[in-house]
């Protein structure tokens, strides 16, 4: 049966009944139930909702709402003070959970708002320009809810929907809702990118029209890493194609009929902060899909990653700016090429279809060499790093490009120094010269089987002191607990730290510490999703004991 029109109050009783079973079934049943009641924009609205986004994958727009500007709003609506609000974050450290409660305390008439009703708001919000304005929107949005619906709205706002639905549950559930094969869903997903444009090809039995479309982006291939040039060989093969790992920005770029948009690894359009490299693509002679890297490029040389970062705070960059840390596009693949989808090619197609382009001043190819075997692996490394990159990228050169999905087609090789991505889950103030600022991070790793967080280490050094002021802001903003000296957060903010080993050890609760860490640089472009995880911070523990072991072996050997 087909609902009128769905409610997010609707919406909210499934996402609780999801949120309280454990069992994946479970939760792709009832996903898959409330889906098949929708139909048109309820249900890319509704598909769209369940993966915690807000607007289309690749859509400009975003909501720009702090955390500290939704509390002030949240204790006008809901009529509590300060103290209060306090006291309901140290019931719940949720965001959904204290806004439901908040909203229960005043009293409420509100009518169910739809889902289109919703959208429509936060349209609204993101077109607001100004912090009154989005102050406005936004309270109009929260005085219109029912404490449920509210729950959500805070959990979309905030971008924590927390109800264990992962995005390939969501995947299956489609397929469940609209009797599709799984691998026809999950292949439209690959092609088209956004969940929601799938469910709505699904519901209209046309899964086999999907299609990758300009300006929408695909998700990015991602590469396995490995311990050595052996292990790379021992997954890969003797033969293997060896790319330069550039430090810069992945960045996914889209050239049709002179329009250029540029894609982060979050599917954020980054057009802007990019000027040169989009003046230069304009002038492609090709309408094309290409994978690649922006990186600081200044005299002929590779600038380090932290002459990048100077313009990755900016929206857009000033003249001055683009003069001081000017930048290329490094491409290494590409997926569309006019009216070919390129994405079942093998790599060695794509590669020659690259070259085929032409060169241009901004727009450079990847550096790529075949090699044969591990030694060989092992000297094009240290060129790499000669040439100032990070390490290097190990490819099949017969493999398809896969977006979304990390497999071993592509292995990462960055020796000497290991990093872990982490997330931080707490902060606490600073002492002397950083007095006053969040300079103490405590961060966790993700176990794998629960995506439960896991401490490992702290560390507090490594960003500039004009990171540190942003991070205290949003450290700040993001506090779930605070307890004077140390504040628990919500785990958002990603972290690449380096260090000198792993260790087994229990000061920390994941049952390992990091030797020396510091961090390496603040990953932007990376969410809690992406972190690694306990299994790989088992293995980088067994590698290095092994080594010291053979290193041993080797002295007691003389
Ligand atoms: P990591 O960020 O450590 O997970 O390493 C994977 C990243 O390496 C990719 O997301 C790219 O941003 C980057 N990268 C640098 N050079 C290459 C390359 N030649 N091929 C693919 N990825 C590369």
């Amino acid at each position: 049966m087909m609902a009128a029109v769905a409610t997010l109050d609707d919406f909210a009783r499934m996402a609780d009944q999801v949120a309280a079973t454990t069992s994946k079934r479970e939760k792709v049943r009832l996903l898959s139930g409330f889906l098949r009641d929708l139909a048109g924009a309820d249900l890319v609205l509704g598909t769209r909702y369940a993966t915690g986004t807000v607007f289309a994958v690749g859509d400009p727009r975003t909501l720009q709402v702090g955390g500290a500007a939704f509390q002030n709003v949240l204790q006008e609506v809901g009529g509590v003070g300060p103290a209060e609000l306090a006291g309901i974050w140290r019931r719940h450290a949720d965001i959904g959970r204290v806004t439901g409660d908040v909203l229960r305390m005043s009293a409420r008439s509100a009518e169910p708002l739809t889902l289109q009703a919703l959208d429509a708001a936060f349209a609204a919000m993101a077109a607001a320009s100004g912090a009154r304005a989005k102050t406005a929107a936004l309270r109009e949005l929260l005085s219109s809810t029912t404490p449920d619906a509210g729950r959500y709205v805070a959990k979309l706002i905030s971008g924590e929907m927390r109800i264990g639905l992962r995005e390939g549950l969501v995947e299956e559930a489609i397929g469940v809702a609209f009797d599709a094969p799984a691998a026809a869903v999950s292949r439209a997903v690959m092609l088209v990118g956004d969940l929601a444009e799938v469910a709505a090809l699904a519901a209209a039995g046309r899964l086999d029209s999907a299609e990758p479309r300009w300006f929408v982006p695909l998700r990015f291939m991602l590469a396995t890493p490995v311990m050595d040039a052996q292990e790379a060989v021992a997954r890969m093969g003797e033969d293997v194609w060896v790319e330069d790992k550039y430090d810069g920005i992945r960045c996914q770029l889209h050239r049709s009929a002179g329009r250029v948009e540029l894609y982060s690894r979050d599917l954020k359009n980054v057009t802007r902060q990019f000027p040169e490299v989009a003046a230069a693509a304009a002038e492609l002679q090709r309408d094309v899909i290409l994978d690649g890297e922006v990186l600081a490029f200044h005299d002929g040389r590779v600038m380090p990653f932290q002459a990048l970062q100077t313009r990755l705070g900016r929206v857009s960059p000033d003249a001055a700016l683009m003069a001081q840390v000017p930048v290329v596009y490094v491409a290494w693949d590409v997926l569309v090429d006019g009216a070919d989808v390129l994405l079942d090619a093998p790599l060695r197609e794509r590669r020659a279809r690259l070259e085929a382009m032409g060169a241009h001043e901004r727009i450079v190819l990847a550096h790529l060499e075949s090699v044969h075997g591990a030694a060989e692996v092992d000297r094009r490394f240290d060129d790499a790093r000669a040439r100032l990159n990070e390490g290097l990228m190990l490819k099949r050169p017969d493999s398809p490009y896969t977006p979304g999905r990390r497999g071993l087609s592509w292995l990462k090789l960055k020796r000497p120094l290991d990093t872990l991505d982490v997330v931080v889950i707490g902060a606490e103030w600073g002492h002397g010269k950083r007095r006053g600022v969040l300079s103490d991070v405590t961060f966790a790793v993700r176990v794998d089987e629960t995506d439960e967080l896991v401490p490992i280490g702290k560390a507090y050094s490594g960003l500039t002191d004009a990171e540190i002021a942003e991070m205290t802001q949003l450290l700040l903003d993001i506090t779930t607990a605070d307890r004077g000296h140390y504040r628990s957060v919500q785990p958002q903010i990603v972290l690449e730290v380096a260090f000198d080993a792993v260790r087994a050890s229990n000061r920390h609760r994941s049952g390992y510490a990091l030797r020396f860490p510091r961090i390496a640089r603040w990953r932007h472009d990376k969410s809690v999703g992406d972190i690694d995880t306990l299994s790989r911070v088992r293995a980088l523990a067994a590698v290095r004991s092994m080594e010291k072991e053979q290193r041993v072996d080797q002295d007691t050997a003389v």
